[in-house]
């Protein structure tokens, strides 16, 4: 099976879900993972209607970036503060933004390059020591920090969810939604509607992402791996 086939099967997946929850599947995108492939691979993605891809490396996202500048890039990998600038110049949304300390140059990249940036916050909501993200409970204490910087908005927030356990991943993104939905009504009225994003859900766990009220799932293997076998789905 080809990408073209892959992506198809899972926009239909994504529709089927979608009726299921009550959603819109135009409210849901789907970001390609290209992390792993080359250009060609990218090409063929492209062809196939995909133009929202991310990358979680910054050489990597320079490069595919500057290859195919007609699409939407996604940073969705560490922030390291020599890298903002390189980030801020080539990425539409940022997805993994959690440490103060990155924000005042989230703002001077951004005056640089004459933009203003998207961010979503991440959040580790499962606490597992192994994952970055802010605790839920610093993230009022974070979004009340990025409102001091015109040139970054802050879109919403992400997450990661344990892996290999689907009703963990469900209570990770139910919890996550929560978060979002509280942290709404503490805004005012224009920050407030710009606060809808919800970036959850990877190739193994996008389906309870979606149930739960996902409107970017990020999908990497499940896409590009022709070696990708999902567990048999109950
Ligand atoms: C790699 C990656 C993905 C995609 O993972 P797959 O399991 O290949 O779908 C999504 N989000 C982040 C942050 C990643 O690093």
């Amino acid at each position: 099976m080809g990408f073209q086939e892959r992506y198809d099967r899972v926009l239909a997946e994504l529709a089927a879900c979608c009726a299921q929850a009550g959603r819109d599947p135009r409210e849901v995108r789907v970001v390609a993972v290209s992390k792993t492939v080359g250009a060609d691979a990218i090409f063929r993605a492209i062809e196939a209607g995909a133009h929202d891809f991310g990358e979680n490396r910054p050489d990597s996202l320079l490069e595919k970036a500057a290859r195919f500048p007609e699409q939407t890039w996604h940073f969705i990998g560490n922030i390291q503060s020599r890298r903002i600038p390189d980030i801020v110049r080539c990425s539409t949304l940022v997805h993994s933004l959690f440490q103060e300390r990155h924000v005042a140059k989230l703002e001077a990249a951004a005056v640089c390059a004459g933009k203003v940036q998207d961010v979503l916050l991440e959040v580790n909501v499962s606490g597992e020591a192994s994952k970055g993200g802010l605790a839920p409970e610093d993230a009022p204490a974070m979004l009340a920090h990025c409102a001091a910087f015109p040139h970054v908005r802050v879109r919403g927030l992400m997450t990661m969810a344990p892996q290999g356990d689907r009703a963990a991943a469900r209570e990770c993104f139910e919890g996550l939604a929560r978060l979002h939905d509280e942290l709404r009504v503490r805004l005012d009225g224009e920050r407030a509607a710009q606060f809808n994003e919800l970036s959850m859900g990877m190739s193994e766990d996008w389906r309870e992402a979606v149930s739960a009220g996902a409107t970017i799932v990020r999908i990497g293997r499940a896409l590009f791996d022709d070696a990708f076998d999902e567990d048999p789905r109950p």
